[in-house]
């Protein structure tokens, strides 16, 4: 008998709803302050730099929020994602476990991030944005948006990490061929990227710059908003199609998970497979453990401390109650662009406090090393941040192996590593450090 290993959705499927877990937390989340007056911040305060329905959805309470028809036309392009049940892996790992995986990297830039970029050009589009500025760490952000906006017909400026920038010249064509202009950061573009390029002129740049850049680009242009592709309420709750997804598919593959897993490097990815799983063992009193990975370098959950800090290095975002490394922490340059951000969404932080959900981190190799096996065996390069959830996962399959016992193992494959081949290169030729 063969083993049911892909189970997909139909256009139909697609959730009609966002699921906004503010609906459903034990506690409440701690608001986000006005770096000025240290007060909670105040709508119009916001709408500085966000258009005003973003802002509104951002400090939502409502449990459903209903996708408008336009996004879900386009998610339609890439919607439903596959799930797919990893056999080969699972035999190479001897283990009894079932290894399953929502697959992302099916969108046209080839992660999750398009979830939320479409439904922020659409909001903007809706609020007479005309031109949208935002940072990029790996490119997978800046070209996700940058598509977004040529669909919507908004202009694109993209702050791209400059480590980045210079190891993956092909998401910048990307973002170029969508229409986006992209700057090296820090760049010669805005007061704070001349200032850190006079004081260091080889800083290799971090997204806590880029944001700050996108920023001033921002509160500079009449007409231009600035959006973000993690971290924030209403970015995690666009994610939540995944998870939505997710559940269904795992009925139709007749099996519960017992443990959730995706990297986090602002959260997003994570929190659209795992919030609604956190949903039902809030709501359902569902037992299964739910676990964030990231990267050891870059290790805010496990490491960091939680408290109010700034989104980003000039200190120019609102203060977030989340775990932080420091908003002037510059993370080591790893190949994990995606997961180099200081901090955490504070909604991740907070269920991490509550113990609703845990954290593990890893150094690179290990993510390589799983990463080779999985595609070895799966067929699928993952990118390097995926690769931290896929070891995750395997070594949750290989405990399972260990005790002799079966183990349901869902994770989040954020995205595909095609344009990440560099970061391939160095490690087959064994040049890849943690
Ligand atoms: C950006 C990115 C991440 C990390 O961002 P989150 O907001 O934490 O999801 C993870 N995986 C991929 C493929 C990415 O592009």
């Amino acid at each position: 008998m063969t083993i049911p290993t892909r189970f997909t959705l139909s256009q139909a499927d697609i959730p009609t709803h966002w699921y906004n877990i503010m609906a459903d937390l034990p506690q409440p989340l701690p608001p986000p302050l006005h770096p000025g007056t240290k007060q909670p911040i105040k709508l119009e305060e916001m709408t500085a730099i966000f258009p005003e329905n973003l802002v509104m959805q951002e400090m939502s309470t409502e449990r459903w929020v209903e996708i408008p028809g336009p996004v879900r036309e386009i998610y339609a392009l890439w919607r439903p994602s596959p799930l797919l049940r990893a056999v080969r892996l699972e035999k190479a790992l001897q283990t009894p476990a079932h290894i399953y995986y929502k697959y992302e990297g099916n969108s046209p830039a080839g992660s999750h991030k398009p979830n939320t970029a479409v439904a922020q050009a659409y909001y903007n589009k809706q609020a007479g944005t005309k031109r949208l500025a935002t940072e990029t760490g790996a490119g997978q952000w800046g070209s996700s948006l940058a598509m977004a906006c040529k669909l919507f017909g908004i202009e694109c400026r993209v702050y791209m990490v400059k480590v980045s920038f210079t190891q993956k010249p092909y998401r910048k064509l990307l973002m170029q061929t969508w229409g986006a202009s992209v700057f090296p950061s820090p760049s010669d573009q805005t007061e704070f990227g001349r200032k850190m390029l006079k004081s260091d002129p080889k800083c290799p740049g971090s997204l806590g710059i880029a944001i700050s850049e996108a920023i001033e680009d921002t509160v500079k242009h009449p007409g231009t908003k600035y959006s973000l592709g993690s971290v924030l309420n209403h970015v995690c709750m666009h994610q939540t199609v995944i998870g939505q997804e997710a559940i269904k598919q795992m009925e139709l593959a007749g099996e519960e998970p017992d443990v959730v897993i995706g990297c986090v490097g602002g959260g997003s990815n994570f929190a659209g497979l795992a919030f609604p799983f956190v949903r039902r063992k809030i709501v359902d009193n569902k037992k299964a453990r739910i676990v964030a990975v990231e990267p050891s370098v870059c290790a805010s959950l496990t490491k960091g401390e939680l408290r109010y800090d700034f989104g980003d290095t000039a200190m120019m975002t609102p203060l977030l109650w989340m775990y932080t490394l420091g908003h002037d922490f510059i993370p080591p340059e790893i190949h994990a662009g995606g997961l180099r951000y200081h901090g955490m969404a504070p909604l991740v932080s907070h269920l991490f406090k509550l113990g609703l959900i845990e954290a593990v981190s890893y150094g690179q190799t290990k993510a390589f090393e799983a990463a080779m096996l999985f595609a070895q065996n799966e067929g699928v390069v993952p990118a390097p941040e995926a690769a931290h959830a896929i070891r995750a996962a395997i070594d949750e399959a290989i405990k399972a192996r260990e005790e002799g016992k079966k183990r349901v193992i869902l994770f989040n494959f954020s995205g595909h590593g095609l344009l990440d081949l560099p970061s391939y290169d160095a490690y087959l030729s064994g040049k890849l450090k943690d």
